[in-house]
C-alpha cells in the first residue's frame, strides 16, 4: 500500500478522537495541538515503552522530572541565547516568514512574489518572558527549548545521592517549547512538543564506543519494540558542517514520513560542552571522582533525544492502512469493499479491547456485555458499544486500532465464553471468560 498522505492521517487524528488543534472553538492556535481522549492513551503507552526500555533494562540509568523553568544563566552557559537562532527572511509582499535555508531565491512560497526577500537576520527560537510582576531584564525567564539542561544542571546532584559510577544515564520525558519559523505538518514541527531524553556520562576516552552503542540501541528500538521495518528508518550521519555549536558527532534517526525522510531523534555526542559551560557559568566544580581510575574527570556526554510527538506520527503513519476485503463478515465490510485499520503494535494501541452485545435490543445480551466489560476494564483500557449493526461496530475499533472485539451471543448466555475477533487476521475464536479471556486480550 502507497503511505498515506499527512492530511489522511491528521484527518483520521482527528475524526477518531486522537489529535486536534488547540483552541479550535477560537479557529484554532497556530502549531499547537492537543492530544484527544485516545491520543492521551496513545502517547502515554508509547511514553511508557520508552521509559521501560531506557530506565529498568540498565541499572546505571535512573530518571528525573526537571522543572521547565530554570536559572536564565543556563540558557547562556548553554549557548542557546547566543546561537539558538534560525536564519529568517521575509517576504516584502505577503509579509509570511521563512527559514532561509527553505526559500528558492527567486520566488516567494506563499504569494509567488519575485525577488521579494528582505536579508536575512538572526531569530532566537526561545521563548522568552517574565518572572515575578516586573519587566527588567533581572526577571527575564525562558520555556526550556529542550530538556537537556535540566538533567545537566541536576547531574552532580544525582550521582552524589544516586552514588553512580561512570558510565551512568539520566533519564527524563517532559515539554520543550520553540518559537519555530515555520511550524507545520501536523504535529511534526509544532511549537510545544514533548522530548524523551537519555544523557549518558562517560569517560571520554570512551565516548566514541557509547555513541556508536546508543545508535544501535535507538535503532533496536524502533526495530523491536515499535515494529518499524528496516526500509522505513535509517542513520543520517550529520557532515562538519551540520554540526549543532555542542556537538562532536550526531547521527539523526529518521522515518520515511510521507513528506520525505525527516529526523524523528538525535543521537549526539556533546563532549564536554555542556558541563564545562556549567561549571564556568556557575564557579562549581562539576568534575566526578572516578573510582576505577581514581582520578577526578569531567565526563563527555552521549545524548539520545527523541520528539515523542513526532515518533507518534511516524506510528500513525505507519499503522495507517487501506485494504480490500476478501470476504464479508468479519472485516465490517462486504468482500470487494476498502477497509481502514490502524495496525498499531497491539500494545500501543489506545483501546485494548471493545465489548460488544450481539444485538442491542436483547436486555439480556446488553446485561452480560456490560458485566464482562466491568470486569475487563479493571485490567484494560476497554470500550463498550452497542449502538449500531455490528459490522459498523468492528469498522470503528478498527479505525482506532482496536486489537480485539468481543462480541456477546446467545451461546455466552448458556456456557459462559465469548468470540474474540482479531483486528489483523479477522479470525474469530470463541474464548471463556475470566482468566482465559484476559490471557487472550494480553496477548499482544
Ligand atoms: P529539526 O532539525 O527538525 O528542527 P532538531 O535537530 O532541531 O530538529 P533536536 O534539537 O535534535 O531537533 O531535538 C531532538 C528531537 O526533538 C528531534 O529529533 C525531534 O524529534 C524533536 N523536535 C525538535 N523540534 C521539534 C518541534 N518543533 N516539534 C516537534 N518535535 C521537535
Amino acid at each position: 500500500m502507497p503511505a498515506p498522505s499527512l492530511d489522511a492521517v491528521a484527518n483520521l487524528a482527528k475524526r477518531r478522537g486522537f489529535i486536534v488543534q488547540s483552541s479550535e472553538i477560537y479557529g484554532g492556535a497556530a502549531a499547537a495541538y492537543d492530544y484527544g481522549p485516545l491520543g492521551v492513551e496513545l502517547k502515554n503507552n508509547l511514553k511508557r515503552l520508552w521509559w521501560e526500555d531506557m530506565t529498568r533494562r540498565y541499572e546505571n540509568i535512573v530518571g528525573l522530572d526537571a522543572a521547565i523553568f530554570m536559572h536564565p544563566k543556563v540558557w547562556e552557559a548553554s549557548g542557546h541565547v547566543e546561537a539558538f537562532s534560525d536564519l529568517l527572511v521575509e517576504c516584502r509582499t505577503c509579509h509570511k516568514r521563512f527559514r532561509a535555508e527553505e526559500v528558492s531565491k527567486d520566488a516567494c512560497l506563499a504569494c509567488g512574489a519575485k525577488k521579494s526577500f528582505t536579508e536575512p537576520r538572526k531569530f532566537n527560537l526561545m521563548f522568552r518572558t517574565h518572572l515575578g510582576p516586573t519587566e527588567d531584564a533581572g526577571s527575564t525567564v525562558y520555556l526550556r527549548p529542550e530538556t537537556a539542561q535540566g538533567i545537566y544542571a541536576d547531574a552532580p546532584y544525582i550521582q552524589q545521592v544516586m552514588r553512580l559510577k561512570l558510565p551512568f544515564g539520566i533519564a527524563q520525558i517532559g515539554k520543550a517549547f520553540r518559537n519555530e519559523v515555520t511550524p507545520g505538518n501536523f504535529i511534526f514541527r509544532t511549537v510545544e512538543f514533548e522530548q524523551a531524553e537519555m544523557q549518558f556520562f562517560v569517560r571520554p576516552s570512551e565516548a566514541d564506543r557509547w555513541f556508536e552503542h546508543w545508535k544501535e540501541e535507538r535503532m533496536r528500538w524502533y526495530h523491536t519494540v515499535l515494529g518499524f521495518p528496516n526500509d522505513t528508518v535509517r542513520f543520517h550521519p550529520h557532515a562538519k558542517k551540520e554540526l549543532a555549536h555542542y556537538a562532536k558527532a550526531a547521527d539523526d534517526i529518521q522515518y520515511h514520513f510521507p513528506i520525505d525522510w525527516q529526523e524523528i531523534e538525535g543521537v549526539h555526542n556533546r563532549g564536554d560542552w555542556d558541563l564545562s559551560r556549567h561549571a564556568k557559568f556557575s564557579g562549581k566544580d562539576l568534575s566526578f571522582f572516578d573510582e576505577d581510575t581514581k582520578e577526578k574527570v569531567l565526563p563527555w556526554i552521549i545524548e539520545t533525544s527523541a520528539g515523542v510527538d513526532r515518533v507518534l506520527l511516524a506510528l500513525l503513519t505507519q499503522a495507517y492502512t487501506e485494504e480490500t476485503v476478501k470476504e464479508a463478515g468479519a472485516a465490517g465490510r462486504g468482500a470487494g469493499e476498502k477497509r481502514l485499520v490502524l495496525k498499531l503494535p497491539r500494545h500501543l494501541a489506545p483501546v485494548r479491547a471493545a465489548v460488544f452485545p450481539l444485538l442491542s435490543n436483547n436486555d439480556e445480551l446488553v446485561a452480560k456485555a456490560q458485566e464482562i466489560s466491568r470486569e475487563l476494564r479493571q485490567h484494560f483500557v476497554i470500550q463498550y458499544d452497542d449502538a449500531g449493526a455490528i459490522g459498523r461496530r468492528y469498522r470503528r475499533q478498527d479505525e482506532i486500532g482496536t486489537p480485539h472485539c468481543v462480541t456477546v451471543d446467545h451461546v455466552s448466555l448458556e456456557d459462559n465464553t465469548v468470540t474474540v475477533r482479531d483486528r489483523d487476521t479477522l479470525r474469530q475464536d470463541r474464548v471463556r471468560c475470566g482468566d482465559a479471556l484476559i490471557a487472550c486480550l494480553r496477548t499482544v
